[in-house]
């Protein structure tokens, strides 16, 4: 039976949870905010199934993508509505129109992010954009089968983890299934995110009016990557409503510069990331996904002449399978060199690196400001910076070691 002895070994896939005949596996938030999952001994009758699909404990072997190619969605509208190029969108468009279903990560109507299924052209958009807070599964993996099993074509977009969870749990090869992984930096605490939330309303509301009450306002809309200012340079765009007695609406709006925005800060300097994030066994393809998406980073000095900043995708294809599903989308395309793609985005084959702020960020509960547990962790004082590189190398040292 699955037990959670490092955290670092569960990626919350919630493959185990799904599988269980007995239905005794639960999952909980632990005091970071990550979901785990925990055994019911007394129902458990020992059928080791929980075991048998977690894809920590069964990690698949690394590969090379077949071919990899900068791509654009012909579609601006849709390009402009998608983190990088929008070739998502297109593959999400095929599979609607042979009647499939698009599994992918949206929000919820309380702004977590969790995955649905999708079978109608008009829920593309709900799915489209990077959410970066780590998206709850749920019973994603049931529903898929179900749909396999009657016949449906089924694309399943995730983090490799998700992707490599799902195969584990189908334990069968389906020609009708379609997956795409994402190049990974790493997930972000859903309470960290829930948090900042709550912090960014209760300030917006007080700066209108010291006695607002909250349930005359709601938040509108969420983007991690606005393009308003270019793709390179995005925004983090958050738009707030107020209904007033009169029936009218105020809007308030957020959009800040990534590199301003103090969630999105926290994010990229690896601050509040799942555990299993900083140890990934999916790196390098392993999750046996048809095709990854990415960002094409350094593509102004790839091939400058397809670099409008306003988005370009990079698609890695993995299986043949793969390839048929891609030939069949409208895009404008490049095909180019996989080390090129590489050298942009190295947390394609390695992990980001756990470090010092993490712990000073999870260790300074007594202040409740989160933006300033935020600041603290990023900026270090020398002593902390000191400890923090002894911290870090010491840490790589000894996932050296461990392999
Ligand atoms: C947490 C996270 C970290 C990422 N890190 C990198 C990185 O370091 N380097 C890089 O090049 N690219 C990274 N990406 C991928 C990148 O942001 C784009 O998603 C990718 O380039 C595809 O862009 P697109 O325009 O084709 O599609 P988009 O319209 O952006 O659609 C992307 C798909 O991502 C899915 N998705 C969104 N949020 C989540 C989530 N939280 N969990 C699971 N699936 C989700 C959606 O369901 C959708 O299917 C990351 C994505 C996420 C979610
Ligand atoms: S061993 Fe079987 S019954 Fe027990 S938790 Fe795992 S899957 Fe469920
Ligand atoms: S990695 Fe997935 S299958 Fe393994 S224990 Fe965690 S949630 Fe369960
Ligand atoms: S970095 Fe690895 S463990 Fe973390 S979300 Fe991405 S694939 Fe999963």
């Amino acid at each position: 039976m699955i037990e959670i002895k490092e955290k670092h070994k569960c990626c919350g896939c919630n493959a185990c949870v799904q599988i269980c005949p007995k239905r005794c596996i639960a999952t909980n938030e632990d005091e970071e905010g990550f979901l785990y999952p925990s055994v019911d001994k007394s129902v458990c009758i020992d059928c080791k199934l929980c075991e048998k699909v977690c894809p920590v404990i069964n990690q698949a072997v690394a590969r090379k993508p077949l071919k990899v190619y900068a791509a654009k969605n012909e579609n601006e509208k849709v390009r402009f509505n998608s983190s990088s190029g929008g070739v998502f969108a297109a593959l999400a468009k095929r599979i609607i129109e042979d009647e499939g279903i698009v599994f992918g990560a949206s929000f919820n109507e309380k702004w977590d992010v969790e995955h649905i299924g999708v079978e109608h052209q008009d829920k593309i958009l709900a799915l489209q954009g990077s959410k970066y807070v780590q998206s709850k599964i749920g019973n994603s993996y049931i529903k898929a089968k179900s749909a396999l099993k009657d016949g449906k074509k089924v694309l399943f977009v995730g983090t490799p983890c998700q992707i490599g969870g799902l195969y584990k749990f189908l334990r069968k090869e389906y020609a009708n299934l379609i997956t795409v992984d994402l190049v990974c930096h790493g997930v972000p605490s859903p309470k960290v995110w829930r948090e900042y939330l709550e912090d960014w309303i209760e300030k917006e509301m007080k700066t209108i009016t010291p006695e607002a009450k909250h349930d005359a306002f709601h938040l509108k809309n969420v983007s991690f990557r606005n393009k308003k200012h270019g793709w390179k340079n995005y925004s983090f765009a958050l738009k707030l409503v107020e209904e007033k007695c009169s029936g009218l609406q105020n809007e308030f709006e957020l959009c800040e510069d990534y590199k301003d925005n103090i969630f999105m800060r926290g994010f990229l300097n690896d601050v509040f990331l799942r555990p299993s994030c900083y140890h990934c066994c999916f790196k390098s393809f392993r999750s046996q996904s048809d095709i990854t998406l990415g960002d094409l980073w350094g593509i102004e000095n790839i091939v400058p002449q397809f670099d409008d900043d306003k988005g370009v995708t990079l698609v890695l294809i993995n299986t043949i399978k793969g390839n048929e599903l891609y030939l069949q989308i409208p895009k404008k395309e490049l095909p180019i060199f996989y080390k090129d793609a590489l050298r942009k985005n190295p947390v394609m084959e390695k992990s980001v690196s756990r470090n010092y702020k993490r712990c000073l960020f999870y260790s300074n509960k007594k202040d409740a400001d989160l933006t300033k547990r935020i600041e603290r962790a990023i900026n270090l004082k020398f002593g902390d910076r000191v400890k923090n590189f002894i911290y870090t190398k010491t840490n790589s040292l000894i996932n050296y070691l461990k392999k």
